[in-house]
């Protein structure tokens, strides 16, 4: 038995404190310098977010959302890492594995390319699989709309679900 699962994030970008209201620019839980960052109640990691939603979306459960609400001031700032475990932790609960994950991050800025390979390290251990299960692409959008403008952060995520052996 498998499962797949689709996940979708986008983040409004603004320039980072003092200047503006995003937040440091997390991406896979890797802090990364850049001049603008998420606008979000969590650390407003898409990416994270969009695999959570993968996963949860692929067991048939309650999204993101709906699991960690942005109305809960507990949750104010916090890393998205608490999700993806949980998430994780429910797939293991109902006895499947992550059969591999392809995720695509768009955005302008900054460039994903250099910090593929940091990025897949960290997601592959705050989930307890192999790095070889992980794919990450990153995407201009060709200065097309607010996420072509800078102004947007947008990840799609795939993932298949294996029943455990
Ligand atoms: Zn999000």
């Amino acid at each position: 038995m498998t499962r797949i699962g689709h996940g979708y994030d986008l983040h409004r970008l603004e320039p980072t404190a003092p200047v503006g209201s995003g937040r440091p620019f997390v991406l896979g839980g890797l802090l990364i310098d850049n001049p603008t960052g998420p606008v979000a109640h969590s650390d407003g990691d898409a990416l994270t977010h969009a695999i959570t939603d993968a996963i949860l979306g692929a067991l048939g459960l309650p999204d993101i959302g709906q699991l960690f609400p942005d109305s809960d001031p507990k949750l104010a700032g916090a890393e998205s890492s608490l999700f993806l475990r949980e998430a994780v932790r429910r797939m293991r609960e109902r006895g499947y594995e992550l059969g591999n994950l392809d995720a695509t991050v768009i955005c302008e800025r900054p460039k994903i390319g250099p910090h593929k390979a940091a990025i897949i390290a960290r997601l592959a251990q705050c989930m307890g699989v192999d790095s070889s299960r992980l794919n990450l692409k990153g995407k201009t959008h060709e200065a097309v709309d607010a996420v072509g403008e800078g102004r947007a952060i947008e990840v799609h995520a795939s993932v298949l679900l294996l029943e455990s052996p």
